[in-house]
């Protein structure tokens, strides 16, 4: 498949506050259509990246170039781009039809063709017609979220940017929403560019992820490469809970880990490695009968357990570590509390990255 030109390219981007770089030399292409997702930790710099993408800044130095245009200088309301911001900056005391047909109001359409506009994105948003006429005071925190988006569509921006808008919302609407902007975003077919500091909010709608780490962008990818290949110990520890080993690499080709003494069956080994981390994640690990069942095996005491919904993790207790073991309700494990227990996996399916 050929690749999509990029819309936007940041060139060594950097924002610099004082001596404090907030944005640290950034290279990256953003596809037309696609929906890219910043993420990172509080303070990584995400939010002064958004800015400057979106004209509310300009970088220190570097290039930001819209389909090959520099655009570092150009203002937001010269863009075709557009910030969706939180609810909070609707009008108040305003229908939502008002909130919704405010750009087009500013761009001079007639009334008959602004209201079937806002109807039209009332529907693609799953707000009822009647709402036309209320006042988004009235509206739920959700239904806002909504008015917002509408409203910023009504612009017609080639871009949206979004600075983490669920963020303030309750976890089951959350839930609702992330898809739902998935969803919104197949149908506008536009390029969305979007900020949060969850990555399994990332996972759930992005196309790509960025993941940035104190100004830095320290992996770029689809959201299973993230999650099945991340780069760095910090990648791996970003999602959900994972089993992290100090370990190093013995002259016979196996990995030594200090914490369990064990002496372990290496994934493909990086180039040049010498210590760092084994990764495995909590699913790929096995309740065994016996060691040889698995390329790696361990014995401990299964500490304690935990209902997560569907899944269930384990806690398995090995020499100084701690294991996270997770099964699918269906397939619960049937030890006790207490109990001797083996775990293993695979050496496939553990990942060495060394920082
Ligand atoms: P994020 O959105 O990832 O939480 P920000 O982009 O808001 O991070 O901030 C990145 C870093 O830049 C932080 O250390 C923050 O304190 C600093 N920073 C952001 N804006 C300013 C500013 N206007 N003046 C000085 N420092 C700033
Ligand atoms: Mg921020």
């Amino acid at each position: 498949m050929a690749e999509a030109s990029p819309i936007l390219s940041l060139k060594s981007v950097r924002k610099m506050f004082g001596a404090h770089a907030a944005v640290d030399s950034i290279d990256l292409d953003i596809a037309e259509g696609e929906f890219f997702t910043i993420v990172g930790p509080s303070g990584s710099g995400k939010t002064t990246m958004l800015r400057m993408l979106a004209g509310m800044d300009t970088p220190t130095s570097g290039d930001i170039l819209l389909r090959g245009e520099r655009i570092n200088d150009l203002p937001a309301n010269k863009r075709p781009t557009c910030m969706v911001f939180q609810s909070l900056a609707l009008f108040p005391h305003r229908t939502v039809g008002q909130n919704i047909e405010f750009p087009l109001k500013i761009r001079g359409e007639v009334p008959e063709s602004r209201k079937a506009r806002a109807l039209q994105l009332m529907d693609l948003l799953r707000l009822p017609q009647s709402y036309y006429a209320k006042n988004v005071l009235k509206c739920s925190g959700g239904e806002r979220q909504r008015v917002a988006l509408a409203r910023a569509l009504a612009y017609d921006p080639q871009i949206l940017f979004f600075d983490e808008p669920l963020s303030a919302i309750d976890y089951k609407l959350r839930k609702t929403l992330e898809k739902e902007l998935k969803d919104i975003h197949r149908e506008t077919k536009k390029t969305f560019v979007y900020i949060t500091h969850s990555l399994e909010e990332a996972m759930v709608m992005s196309d790509r992820i960025g993941v940035m780490r104190a100004g830095k962008l320290v992996q770029v990818g689809t959201p299973h490469q993230i999650y099945s290949a991340p780069n760095t110990r910090f990648v791996s520890e970003f999602v959900g809970d994972v089993n992290v080993l100090p370990v190093s690499l013995d002259t016979d080709g196996r990995l030594h880990s200090r914490l369990t003494g064990a002496r372990l069956k290496p994934p493909p080994v990086p180039e040049g490695f010498s210590e760092g981390h084994l990764v495995i994640r909590p699913e790929f690990l096995r309740f065994l009968a016996k060691a040889a069942d698995a390329d790696n095996a361990v014995s401990g005491r299964l500490y304690n357990e935990y209902v997560l919904g569907s899944r269930i993790q384990y806690q398995v207790r090995v020499g100084e570590g701690v294991f996270a073991v997770e099964k699918l309700r269906q397939q619960a494990f049937t030890g006790k509390l207490d109990d001797d227990v083996i775990i293993g996996w695979d050496a496939k399916d553990a990942i060495l990255v060394t920082d």
